[in-house]
């Protein structure tokens, strides 16, 4: 990739505590909306796409953790940034044994707790009562100032993945706090255990930011406005606003990519992907379209699911939608345009010193 950051590297700004607090409010005051006002959103698509690319990522590393293991061994995972745990049913689905979860927010740690206790609730009553429901332990702490090891209930176990979902562009803020961010993640791994995320794509970004030659720019669904000098931003605290149609309204900051991986490397985790999430759902379309499909069609029609609004509303505008295009195209051009600008990473946990 081109780079397109400020080379050599330019000055550090001053940490903030400020902005993290911004961020928790933020995400502590985002209220649940019932699956009636999710699927009038102009997102609704693009949600369903985003959990869609998490669940092909996280199915792809589980699998090749189950493949590397002995048969029944435990399969533990940090859900870092865990947010209000949008995430729980994939863990599910993924037969782990064991989940941390941890957010800044704590209400969103709160929500992510009950909603694995209703999970745990419903897998007891349930018919297969045999298959077990993983363990779970909850806290909240800003992963980017604190070593979050600490807070495990065991704090000398070790994980097989961490996933950071749609949040780890969070600690770009400065040097020290994605230092902070990639030794959490670092140093509770295993040998051979794992490293995900999705983030924004920061060349993409500037590339689009140059090609509208404004500060601001974005469509209907998506606005990015630079607090940052956009010509050569700097290699942390590149600052920009990011809105998403009435989910996201906050600062973020982008990830100089190169700058990432020296970084993973000093805590002993090794590159092992980079992929632009077009580039992604291309190469797992064939596999996961059923999966896809079957989301969007389960989020249309509320009688396949637990509606908020005892499933009294009119759909037909999202029949439509849905009807007008049955494959897994119908997404609007909006949402890909927003869609476009993330990208997927993985990194492997190398044989490092500290781990005898
Ligand atoms: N991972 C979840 C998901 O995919 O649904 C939530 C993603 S949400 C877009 C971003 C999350 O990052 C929010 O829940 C926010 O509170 C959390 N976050 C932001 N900065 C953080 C920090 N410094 N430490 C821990 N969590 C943070």
């Amino acid at each position: 990739d081109e780079d397109l950051f400020a080379e050599p590297p330019t000055k550090i700004p001053n940490i903030s505590s400020e902005h993290s607090k911004i961020v928790a409010s933020h995400y502590n005051n985002l209220q649940e909306k019932g699956l009636y006002e999710r699927s009038k959103s102009n997102i609704f698509y693009m949600r369903n796409f985003n959990n869609w690319i998490k669940s092909m990522l996280i199915n792809e590393y589980l699998t090749k953790i189950k493949d590397n293991a002995p048969h029944g061994a435990p399969l533990r995972v940090l859900d870092m940034c865990c947010g209000k745990g949008g995430d729980l049913l994939k863990w599910e689905k993924g037969s782990i044994t064991h989940l941390i979860c941890t957010d800044i927010a704590d209400v969103s740690v709160e929500q992510c707790q009950k909603r694995y206790a209703t999970m745990a609730e419903r897998a007891q009553n349930g018919r297969n009562k045999f298959q077990k429901m993983f363990s779970a332990e909850f806290f909240a702490s800003d992963c980017t100032r604190n070593r979050i090891r600490e807070q495990f209930k065991d704090v000398s176990i070790k994980l097989n993945l961490v996933s950071c979902q749609f949040s780890f562009h969070y600690c770009f803020e400065s040097l020290k706090q994605a230092e902070c961010m990639i030794r959490n993640a670092a140093e509770c791994l295993a040998e051979g255990g794992f490293f995900i995320g999705t983030i924004p794509d920061a060349n993409e970004i500037i590339r689009r930011q140059r090609e509208s030659g404004l500060t601001s720019f974005g469509n209907d669904v998506y606005k990015i406005s630079f607090l940052c000098d956009s010509k050569c931003p700097p290699l942390f605290g590149a600052k920009y606003n990011f809105q998403l149609e009435g989910v996201v309204d906050c600062p973020e900051f982008l990830v100089h990519f190169p700058m990432l991986i020296k970084l993973a490397r000093k805590f002993g985790l090794e590159f092992v992907m980079k992929e632009r999430f077009e580039d992604f759902y291309k190469k797992n379309l064939d596999q996961g379209k059923g999966l896809l499909e079957r989301m969007n069609a389960l989020e249309t029609y509320p009688s396949h699911h637990n509606s908020n609004n005892g499933g009294n509303e009119n759909y037909s505008h999202v029949a439509k939608k849905f009807d007008r295009n049955t494959k897994c195209g119908t997404v609007s051009k909006s949402e890909w345009e927003a869609i476009s600008l993330y990208l997927v990473f993985a990194f492997r946990k190398m044989k490092t010193e500290w781990d005898d």
